[in-house]
């Protein structure tokens, strides 16, 4: 497939193919741009929906950053990318988040005209034979994996794991990751090569992340 898009010549009969990115964003990155806009060009989608958790469960801590701080985050981050969006479906939702819940929530917002790819690093797509529902989560979307520094490629997985048959694709492979940006910006680094200019600004106007 090659890299330009070719969304006008397509049939209009096409349903639109919507790029699901969930995260805990805790901050937002360019790792996230990066892989965002690469699953948007490399799978043709037409649009790219980043979605900031709620309440993640598979971590041991609570994010740093209120919900509501990674939201505007995420806002500001794409605000000027026509072909992003952001989605408040997991941050209103209460309780843990679940992948599996995004999915059937979107599925109700956007109706049958869509098609969902859902968008992972390496590193969460190894993860997800641990996810609530992953069979049901399966069948609500396609799954495309994105490479990343220090993670292994997605060979050898069991047939049963629920990334088995996803398409991977190596990607930009930034080496950002959100807890090494919070403890550089904890010490007072300065982090601009790793995270958007409104992002900093945002972070250091509400002094987050003890910066
Ligand atoms: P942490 O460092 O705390 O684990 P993170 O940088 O992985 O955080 P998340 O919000 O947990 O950020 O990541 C959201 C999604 O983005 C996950 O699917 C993760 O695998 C992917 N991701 C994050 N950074 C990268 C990166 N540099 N390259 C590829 N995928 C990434």
């Amino acid at each position: 497939m090659g890299l330009s898009g070719n969304a006008g010549q397509r049939s209009e009969a096409r349903r639109r193919l919507i790029g699901v990115f969930g995260g805990t964003f805790d901050p937002i990155h360019r790792g996230h741009l990066a892989i965002a806009q690469f699953a948007l060009q490399e799978a043709e989608l037409d649009l790219v929906l980043m979605v900031p958790a709620g309440r993640p469960w598979l971590r041991d801590e609570a994010p740093m950053a209120s919900a509501e701080h990674r939201l505007r985050m995420t806002q500001l981050a794409v605000e000027n990318e026509p072909n992003f969006e952001v989605s408040g479906v997991d941050v209103v939702r209460e309780g843990a988040t679940y992948t599996v819940d995004t999915l059937v929530d979107l599925g109700d917002e956007y109706g049958e005209d869509v098609e969902f790819v859902l968008v992972l690093g390496a590193d969460s797509a190894r993860q997800m034979d641990s996810w609530e529902r992953s069979d049901e989560l399966r069948r609500l979307c396609s799954v495309l994996v994105i490479g990343r520094p220090g993670e292994e490629r997605l060979e050898n997985l069991a047939a049963s794991h629920p990334a088995y048959g996803a398409r991977y694709l190596e990607g930009p492979m930034l080496d950002v990751s959100a807890t090494r940006l919070r403890s550089r910006l904890a010490a007072g680094e300065d982090v601009s090569d790793s995270v958007p200019g409104a992002v900093e600004r945002y972070i250091r106007k509400n002094g987050l992340y003890g910066a």
